[in-house]
């Protein structure tokens, strides 16, 4: 961390819109007329929605992660978690991974601290639920299903085999609908390798509360997707949810159980709350309270967007607020960048005001759909294409841009990489038994000791 004479924007959180309002800010500032400060427990930016392709393995985990400090070359990025927040001095309080905290002085803040899991106090679904919030989260979904597929072939104990191959994925919105369908792709494409293992013996279960899935798409599109999705055998459960999964049994609350040791738990986001020892006006549900600027509420010097933000959303009208996207994220970003240097120079604040775009969705290998500007529908292939050429090409970073784009230029001609690496859960467990005390070595029973006797006679 350089101590400077210059002021220091300090920009709380590295995700989406800390990192393109950082670059933003760089790109845009005179040579030396602030210091930029990003900081964020991990090292890069992560660009969630590639999670379920991830997780699906048509993209690989490194190429849907940019590194913080060569995407912000001249920007200082520190690494750890801002756990407070001091208006009075201007500090923020920072716990880095090693050592003790620190205290680091801003003149102006951005707070970009994005969403955490939404959960409720279910039974078992903090033992055995699995998160797909982080890439970490993703590739180790990856490697159970995978491993699931091994531990079922290795037996012939039908209830072992049966919860083995149960997956049960929890909110109908993107980050599930995308999830299951692409971890149903990915495990019924690995059956053709297995002996005893079909894609006929794998159960999916889907759980949203509500009363359609991919609200965002409109009710015809949210249909054609469960239509499809059920046509793959994918059961669907609407206007339901889960009571429990103790001991990995779901049980539903329509009556539906099923015992399933994949539980996959993507039912909402809630502000970060890391908020709370900020310092600023919250809303209702958590969110920092901002202006249609992106300036906090009563504080000049402060802004916020995305997921931990409530921001006005003017498109709309009255009352609504812009929905936690990345669509909104970087937009947002850009005109709170702009802010920023326009309140570090005494100019006026302009308001963010975005029109929806539309959403598209990937739904497995070669299927998809999507809504453009409220009104052009796509399905399956079209709609994949597009997925494809919209994300690939949001990936921030040329770099990432190109790999990407190799990757799947690659997957075209090859066959999809199931390999489960299952083992990286615990990479060092092999060597610690080997480095650790050697075992004791084991008394020879009555039977061997007269086999090495017979054995001593007859030489
Ligand atoms: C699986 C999944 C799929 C998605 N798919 C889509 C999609 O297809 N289309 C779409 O529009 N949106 C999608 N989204 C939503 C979209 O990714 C988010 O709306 C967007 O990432 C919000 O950006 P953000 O900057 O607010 O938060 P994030 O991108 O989450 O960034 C927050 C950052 O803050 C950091 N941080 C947290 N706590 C601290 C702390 N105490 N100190 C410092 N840093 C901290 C985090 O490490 C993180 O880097 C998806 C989300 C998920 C989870």
């Amino acid at each position: 961390m350089s101590t400077t004479e210059r002021p220091r924007i300090l920009i709380v959180g590295g995700g989406y819109v800390g990192l393109y309002a950082a670059m933003r800010i760089l790109k845009k500032m005179r040579y030396g007329e602030a210091t930029v400060t990003v900081v964020d427990p991990r090292s890069y930016m992560t660009y969630l929605p590639f999670l379920p392709e991830a997780a699906g393995g048509n993209v690989a985990p490194r190429n849907l992660v940019a590194p913080l400090r060569s995407a912000l070359k001249k920007a200082e990025v520190l690494t750890g978690h801002v756990t407070g927040v001091d208006h009075a001095r201007k500090v923020a309080t920072i716990a880095p991974p090693a050592g003790d905290s620190y205290e680091l002085p801003f003149d102006y803040l951005v707070v970009a601290t994005g969403s955490v899991s939404r959960t409720f106090p279910i039974p078992g679904l903090a033992e055995h639920g699995i998160g797909m919030k982080t890439v970490e989260e993703a590739i180790s979904l990856r490697n159970h299903v995978l491993a699931q597929l091994d531990k079922a072939e290795s037996t012939a104990d039908q209830d072992v085999r049966r919860k083995a191959l149960t997956f049960v994925v929890i909110g109908g919105g993107f980050a599930g609908v995308e999830t299951i369908a692409e971890v149903e792709d990915m495990a019924r494409d690995a059956a053709k390798i297995y002996k005893t293992v079909s894609r006929d013996d794998m159960r999916f279960i889907l759980v949203e509360a509500a009363n359609r899935i991919l609200p965002e798409m409109g009710p015809d599109l949210g249909l054609w997707t469960k239509e499809k999705l059920e046509e793959r055998n994918i059961e669907i459960y609407i206007e339901t949810s889960m009571d429990s999964c103790v001991d990995q049994h779901v049980v539903l609350k329509n009556g539906v159980e099923a015992d399933a040791s994949t539980i996959v738990w993507t039912a909402g986001v809630k502000p970060n709350p890391v908020l709370n020892h900020f310092g600023l006006p919250l809303g209702p549900r958590g969110h920092v309270d901002t202006a249609a600027t992106l300036q906090v509420q009563g504080f000049d010097y402060v802004w916020s967007a995305g997921d931990n933000a409530q921001v006005p959303d003017l498109a709309v009208g009255e009352g609504a607020w812009c929905p936690p996207n990345a669509q909104h994220a970087v937009r947002q970003a850009v005109q709170l960048a702009d802010n920023v240097i326009s309140g570090m120079r005494g100019f006026p604040q302009k308001e963010y005001k975005h029109k929806n775009l539309g959403a598209v969705a990937g739904l497995g290998l070669h299927k998809g759909v999507a809504i453009l500007f409220g009104k052009y529908k796509l399905k399956g292939r079209p709609a994949w294409w597009f997925h494809r050429l919209y994300h690939g090409s949001r990936v921030p970073t040329m770099n990432r841009k190109v790999r990407v784009f190799t990757d799947w230029t690659l997957a075209m001609f090859l066959k999809r990489e199931v390999v489960g690496l299952s083992e990286m859960e615990k990479p060092f467990g092999a060597f610690q038994e080997a480095a650790g005390p050697a075992p004791k070595p084991v008394e020879a029973k009555p039977a061997e000791a007269a086999a090495d006797k017979e054995l001593a006679t007859s030489k």
